[in-house]
């Protein structure tokens, strides 16, 4: 049954030169523009819970998938983190350095930034304000500039549709080496321009990035937890940089996606560790769909990065565009019950049409919680239950533990 149109949003084609796209939202998916929030609870629980990134919240776990990694994975992740390594000193470094041009007098240096950039591959591109009730605590310090440029660069099309393999996990993780090197060329045109720019590298997280690519009006939050981006859905990678040059910012936009969400629900359907839920809760402020994160992870680390909620989502896999033309001709989600959208192969427990799901035992979910010296003590205070006081030498060696973890220290790096 088709629908009346609200709205038709219109934002740039594909890429520099392509015409510009027009996406109709139904009347009846229409919400806000962005996200529904609450500034005032965001405000309280930024101030009183800052977010923290992953891996300082939870480096016991970031540190136990290591261990039930394919060797195929470990070689491979291995080697991206020495790839991303120089990048990552790089942007660390990057908001200290001066500009190397002069502001022309009378000149808005968005749309000059907003092309180079898409000139640069980056599919989507957008200005808000750095928002630091996204920031990660152990980056609060680090941050310097008040304006923030989002960048999102598409992961390769054919190899995300391989999903759970290898080959979408070189475009994954590939994305990102690319988007680092382009971020440093991005902030040398910024500071021959005249102005200052931090790169936010993807691969060492400082904030969330996705509420600013909200406010920014370049897509909304999927009930995958992921970003939706016009032409690539969730296939976006995204990092920032962010900066001193006098932009203009941009709007949150309500592309339709927050009741669409709750209509599809097909990432919800297709997960098979169960980690998405089906209806919204608020959450820190923002009203969405929260993901189970326990009953991700097993997952994710044992088969290939997992990513169904990536390879199902019609918008990731037609396109807004076509997703939302068809709603408003039918009533009905685009590829929705076909196996064509909802089929995939997960590794040895081979292929799962549309209905059918990967089982596991209750016991594949088990995996450690929170930092690694929580962690250290967590087993202590069970072996001390179960047996008893340990012997100096075990002491000893439980002392050594917990003082190796402690100076490694708290890193952001790897976050991504
Ligand atoms: S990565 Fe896999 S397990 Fe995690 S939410 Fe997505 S589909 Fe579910
Ligand atoms: S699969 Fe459907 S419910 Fe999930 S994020 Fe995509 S559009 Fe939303």
């Amino acid at each position: 049954m088709s629908k009346p149109v609200y709205n038709v949003v219109k934002r740039p084609g594909r890429a520099p030169g392509d015409a510009d796209i027009e996406i109709p939202v139904a009347e009846d998916l229409v919400t806000v523009p962005g996200v529904p929030k609450r500034d005032a609870d965001v405000a309280f629980y930024s101030r009183e819970y800052p977010l923290q990134s992953q891996n300082i919240e939870k480096t016991a776990d970031r540190d136990w998938v290591w261990t039930v990694y394919t060797d195929e994975f470990t070689k491979y992740r291995k080697g991206h983190e020495g790839r991303v390594q120089p990048l990552i000193d790089k942007a660390l470094l990057s908001g200290d350095l001066e500009p190397t041009g002069a502001p022309e007098p009378g000149v808005d240096p968005t749309e000059k930034i907003r092309g180079k950039a898409r000139e640069m591959g980056f599919g989507e591109v957008g200005f808000t304000r750095l928002d630091r009730k996204y920031v990660f605590a152990a980056k609060k310090r680090w941050v310097k500039f008040e304006h923030s440029i989002c960048l999102a660069l598409e992961q390769d099309y054919e190899q995300t549709q391989t999903i759970p393999d290898m080959e979408a996990e070189y475009a994954h993780y590939g994305t990102y080496e690319i988007m680092g090197e382009l971020a440093l060329a991005l902030a040398d045109y910024i500071r021959a321009l005249g102005y200052r720019a931090q790169i936010h590298s993807p691969n060492d997280n400082s904030a969330a990035y996705i509420p600013m690519f909200v406010e920014a009006g370049l897509g909304q939050l999927g009930a995958n937890g992921q970003l939706l981006s016009p032409h690539f859905g969730s296939r976006a990678r995204l990092m920032m940089i962010t900066t001193d040059a006098p932009v203009i910012h941009d709007k949150p936009i309500d592309y339709g996606i927050q009741t669409f969400c709750q209509k599809c629900q097909v990432c919800v359907n297709r997960c098979p560790g169960r980690a998405l839920v089906r209806d919204k809760v608020w959450w820190r402020g923002v009203e969405k769909n929260k993901l189970i994160y326990d009953r991700c992870r097993p997952v994710m680390a044992r088969y290939d990065g997992c990513g169904v909620c990536i390879k199902v989502c019609p918008v990731q896999r037609y396109g807004m565009k076509p997703v939302m033309e068809h709603y408003v001709a039918t009533g009905d989600v685009l590829g929705k019950g076909t196996d064509n959208l909802e089929g995939y192969t997960f590794m040895e427990k081979g292929y799962f049409g549309s209905g059918k799901l990967p089982q596991f035992d209750h016991d594949f979910f088990d995996l450690p919680h929170g930092t690694r010296e929580d962690w250290l003590f967590e087993r202590f205070k069970q072996r001390l239950t179960e047996d008893g006081v340990p012997s100096a030498d075990e002491l000893t060696k439980f002392a050594e533990g917990v003082k190796t973890v402690l100076d490694k220290g708290p890193s952001t790096r790897g976050d991504e």
